[in-house]
C-alpha cells in the first residue's frame, strides 16, 4: 500500500518520500509522508540507515538528516538509503509510540500490508527495504524514559559469521561501551526481523532523556560515519579507538532477567551511581522514595549481578514495574563469539 517516487535502482542522489495511506476524521484521503534519501554509486554494499524508530529519540534523526544533506554520489561505493524519522508521526509528536495507532514500531514486525500505519511501514521494510539491503543500521537512544551510557548494541545471533561481522561493525562505532542486550519487553523488533533475513544489523543506544549533550551528538554522528566507512559504503579512512588515543571499547552483555532491575513499587526514583560506573552484586544502586509517606524509609534497589550501570530510568517519577536500571557484565570479544545460541 506504500507508494514512493524513489527509484531504488537508479544511480545518483534522490530525495523523496515513502507515502503511507492514512485516512482519518479531518482528512479522508491523506498520506503520511516519510522523508527518505538514496545515494548510490557503483558496486558496494547496500546500507539501510534508520532513525526515529521511536519518535522521541532524536540523536539518530539529526545524524541521518545531516548525512542525507551532505552525502554526494562520489562519496559512496554502493548504495546508502537514509530514513531519518522512520516513525514520522511519532517523531513529530515527540512520542515513543505512534499517535495515529498507538503502536510501537519496534514491536510491529514483520508488519501487515493492510494494517495500521505503523504496521504498514514495518511490512514495507520487511518485504521491500530489508531484501534490498546487506546492512541495517537502527539508531536508538533511551528516548524520554531511559538514559544510556552512549553505546552501540547488538543481539547475540545464532549464526557465528553474521555475529562476527555484527560485532566488528558495532565496535566500529568507537563508543566507550558496547552492549549486548536481551529482549525482555516483547517481540516483533525491527533488528530481529533484519537479523532473521541474514542482514548485518548495527544498533545503538545513544544516551537518552530529553536533554542531549553535544558529546552525545558527536559520538552519534562520528560513529555512524565510521561504521559506513567500515562497511565499505562510504569512502574514507576508518578510525579505531587506538588511532583516536582512546582505550578499547568496554564490551558488555545483559542477557539475563536478573540484569534488568524493575521498580518493586511506585514512587520517586533516585539513582545512586553515575552511568558507566562499576557495580558489585548486592550493591544498593538507588532508592524509590515514597511520595505520600516521606517519613517511611525509601525502598533500596539492589543489584542482583555485578557489572556496569549501562542504563537508568530518566524521569524520577516511577511506577511499579518500570525498568530503573540495567547492569551489564564485561565480556571478551572472543567469549562473545563462542557463546552457543540455538537457532530460533
Ligand atoms: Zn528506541
Amino acid at each position: 500500500m506504500i507508494a514512493t517516487s524513489l527509484d531504488f535502482d537508479k544511480p545518483g542522489k534522490q530525495q523523496g518520500f515513502l507515502q503511507v495511506p492514512c485516512s482519518h476524521n479531518l482528512s479522508g484521503w491523506a498520506n503520511v509522508f516519510i522523508p527518505a534519501t538514496i545515494v548510490s554509486r557503483g558496486k558496494g554494499p547496500t546500507v539501510l540507515a534508520l532513525g526515529g524508530n521511536h519518535g522521541d529519540e532524536y540523536q539518530g534523526q539529526i545524524a541521518l538528516m545531516k548525512l542525507a544533506r551532505e552525502l554526494q554520489p562520489e562519496m559512496v561505493t554502493g548504495r546508502i538509503i537514509l530514513i531519518p524519522s522512520l516513525n514520522f508521526p511519532a517523531a513529530r509528536a515527540a512520542t515513543r509510540l505512534s499517535p495515529l495507532d498507538g503502536m510501537n514500531m519496534n514491536r510491529a514486525f514483520p508488519g501487515q500490508a493492510e494494517g495500521a500505519v505503523t504496521s504498514q511501514i514495518a511490512h514495507y521494510l520487511t518485504t521491500v527495504l530489508f531484501p534490498l539491503s546487506d546492512v541495517v543500521i537502527d539508531i536508538h537512544s533511551g528516548g524520554r524514559s531511559m538514559e544510556f551510557v552512549p553505546c552501540s548494541t547488538m543481539h547475540l545471533v545464532a549464526d557465528r559469521a553474521q555475529r562476527a561481522r555484527m560485532l566488528a561493525a558495532m565496535l566500529a562505532w568507537n563508543a566507550d561501551f558496547a552492549f549486548l542486550y536481551a529482549d525482555i519487553a516483547g517481540t516483533g523488533l525491527l533488528p530481529v526481523e533484519a537479523e532473521n533475513q541474514g542482514k548485518i544489523v548495527v544498533t545503538t543506544e545513544m544516551g537518552g532523556g530529553e536533554a542531549v549533550p553535544a558529546s552525545v551528538h558527536r559520538i552519534t554522528q562520528s560513529g555512524l560515519r565510521n561504521v559506513l566507512i567500515h562497511l565499505g559504503a562510504l569512502k574514507g579512512r576508518e578510525r579505531t579507538r587506538a588511532s583516536l588515543g582512546q582505550r578499547p571499547t568496554i564490551l558488555t552483555q545483559a542477557l539475563h532477567r536478573e540484569d534488568y532491575l524493575l521498580a518493586p513499587e511506585s514512587g520517586i526514583f533516585e539513582i545512586g551511581l553515575d552511568l558507566g560506573a562499576k557495580v558489585k552484586r548486592g550493591q544498593t544502586i538507588g532508592f524509590i522514595h515514597h511520595l505520600e509517606r516521606p517519613d517511611r524509609a525509601p525502598e533500596p534497589l539492589v543489584a542482583r549481578t555485578a557489572g556496569y550501570l549501562i542504563t537508568m530510568r530518566a524521569p524520577c517519577l516511577t511506577q511499579q514495574g518500570d525498568c530503573v536500571a540495567v547492569i551489564a557484565q564485561e565480556v571478551s570479544a572472543k567469549a562473545l563469539l563462542k557463546i552457543n545460541v540455538p537457532a530460533s
